[in-house]
């Protein structure tokens, strides 16, 4: 079978809740590599050509589009060193406020997605730039703002 046959069997299976998720992840990427850009990786610090790398991985559904889940994070650091979870959770308190790595874990242990109508909402506000995706994702989703401020 070749490679292409292949990719084109995985995307005729995949649902439109999968598409969704799939185009709202390119597009929330983008503007955290826009909003990023410049700074150091969020795990080791370095000045380095940034990705958007996950605290909780992308597999935890409920965290993957959450605006201070996604960091500018250098190549090694996203791929070949498993995030660097603990220097990263440390960085996201810091820059985030204190509590919001074990507050990005427990909500990341849920089960509950966004529906389609609603990723294409966060897929048109990652376009518009981190403010007024922060705004749209917690408007959507307040429960993923509040309980950071009790831990
Ligand atoms: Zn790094």
């Amino acid at each position: 079978m070749t490679r292409t046959f292949k990719k084109q069997l995985h995307r005729v299976g995949r649902t439109e809740h999968q598409k969704g998720s799939a185009n709202t992840q390119t597009a929330v990427n983008a503007m955290i590599r826009d909003h990023d850009f410049g700074q150091a990786c969020i795990s080791c610090g370095k000045p380095r050509k940034l990705e958007a790398g996950h605290f909780r991985n992308s597999n935890q559904g409920t965290t993957r589009f959450h605006p201070w889940n996604l960091n500018g994070q250098c190549a090694t650091c996203n791929r070949y060193s498993g995030g660097v979870t603990y220097e990263n959770g440390v960085a996201l308190d810091r820059k985030f406020g204190r509590g919001t790595a074990a507050f990005l874990e427990r909500l990341s242990r849920k089960t509950e997605l966004w529906d389609t109508r609603e990723l294409d909402q966060l897929k048109m506000a990652a376009r518009m730039g981190w403010r007024v995706y922060a705004q749209v994702y917690f408007e959507l989703g307040p429960l993923h703002l509040s309980a950071r401020k009790s831990a």
